[in-house]
């Protein structure tokens, strides 16, 4: 593949500026998700053309190791070949009849393979989707309004949960009362504590990132998804896992095998890379959903063809992959980056769970919460991410977004990247 290039400061990218400026007058803010926009790192939008491995190619033809990975998606790399024939071959044949599908029921097979908890599920096209019918479920089988979530925590932009509280449950007490959302800080079990003795009979669900990606990487405290499962057992209250990102990100599975989640969400890798969501849990619950129960959702284009049998052949790989591999690069990585970070004392913290991680601007040496992570400095965030993509590295456009690994990932690309990160600091610190 293209080799990274020197360290340098230029970087040419007429096309990706062009397109962008013909984008805005078109689509609002010139994108179709606002992460796209490089706003928060004072850049333009890069178009991306192509993508091979664990390397991506932009318009103007320059290449960069993708340590984005649509979002975490792209666990096998870009454009897998076996895939992609595949894939070529089903359209061939038809690309959608809104109808039953036999590979709706294979796609259904693997997932509950990988997830113990899952004894029926329900294909949608989104995470957003997903989590939205979850709630749903949740309120219409408990009867109840409340549900209880993280600071921090990203579940789609599902309306009751975009609430990002900003404070805590302690200094909302006034709001809470009308509100159905209640908020509490990740990892802070005092917190849930006093949601539940408070509105205890009131909450239908609490819903969680097991390993939060979307404040950048946050890992769970010792016990805390072990408490979240005994407290929603204790109120009858259903615990919905996030597992969006987590879901066979680490094993062939996710978190909810260890917690016995009363629903579990999933999407991004599950789709191979086209759209997807998937809500699943015990039956006694996803029965309550129509044509069986009395809880609606529907979908033209949940589980077609195209994208259940992408979703089948990325999990039928998964299956027989390693992760080990990926967690012993993120060592690597982790490793390179903490003798960069003492060799040039710099206030940079790397938090990792397996192949998952940020670098931190911030100069804690934990992060458990929401607090912790906006303690980060986004202008030195921004120069660095500047730094890195004229240099051939994409990282997310963001200080508060997860770095991911894929299975075409490899030491000669993490070296690299690690010499592009050591320049770096050398020059800037
Ligand atoms: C990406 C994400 C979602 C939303 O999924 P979309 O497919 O973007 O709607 C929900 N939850 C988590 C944890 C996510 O990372």
């Amino acid at each position: 593949m293209n080799e990274t290039k020197q360290i340098k400061n230029e970087h040419q990218i007429n096309k990706s500026k062009e397109l962008y400026k013909e984008a805005i007058k078109h689509l609002v803010g010139g994108v179709n998700s606002p992460a796209r926009s490089f706003n928060k790192v004072n850049y333009d939008p890069i178009y991306f053309k192509e993508g091979y491995g664990a390397i991506v190619i932009d318009e103007d033809n320059n290449s960069y190791i993708d340590y984005v990975l649509a979002w975490g998606t792209m666990i096998l790399g870009h454009s897998n070949e076996y895939i992609v024939n595949e894939l070529k071959n089903q359209l061939n044949k038809g690309i959608h009849f809104g109808a039953c599908h036999y590979y709706e029921i294979e796609f259904a097979k693997l997932i509950k393979e990988g997830f113990r908890s899952i004894e029926k599920l329900r294909v949608v096209n989104s995470g957003t989707e997903a989590v939205l019918s979850a709630i749903r479920l949740a309120k219409n089988y408990t009867k109840r309004k409340k549900i209880l979530k993280f600071e921090g925590n990203y579940h789609g932009h599902v309306d009751s949960l975009l609430v990002k509280g900003g404070s805590s449950i302690l200094t909302q007490e006034l709001n809470i009362k009308e509100q159905e959302t209640i908020v509490c800080e990740y990892n802070n079990k005092e917190e849930v504590e006093l949601a539940f003795n408070k509105y205890g009979e009131e909450i239908a669900a609490v819903i969680v990132e097991p390993v939060a990606g979307n404040m950048g990487v946050v890992k769970p405290t010792n016990g805390f998804l072990k408490f979240l499962r005994e407290i929603t057992k204790k109120y009858q209250a259903i615990l919905i896992f996030d597992e969006v990102i987590t879901g066979f990100r680490f094993c062939f599975g996710g978190l909810s095998n260890e917690y016995d989640p009363d629903i579990i969400i999933l999407g991004k890798i599950v789709g191979g890379g086209l759209p997807i969501g998937v809500y699943g849990g015990k039956s006694y619950i996803m029965d309550e959903l129509a044509p069986l129960g009395q809880t609606f959702q529907a979908g033209t284009f949940s589980g077609n063809p195209i994208t259940m049998l992408s979703g089948i052949l990325t999990l039928n790989i998964l299956k027989s992959k390693n992760y080990s591999y990926l967690e012993e690069l993120g060592e690597i990585l982790e490793n390179g980056i903490k003798t960069i970070k003492s060799k040039y004392n710099v206030d940079i913290f790397f938090n990792r769970y397996k192949s998952m991680w940020t670098l931190f601007f911030n100069n804690s040496n934990e992060i458990r919460n929401y607090k912790d992570v906006i303690k980060s400095d986004t202008g030195k965030y921004a120069d660095f991410f500047r730094f890195l993509i004229k240099n051939g590295i994409y990282l997310p456009p963001s200080q508060f977004e997860a770095a991911f690994l894929s299975f075409e990932h490899n030491m000669s690309l993490v070296s690299k990247t690690l010499d592009i990160i050591e320049e770096y600091f050398k020059k800037y610190y």
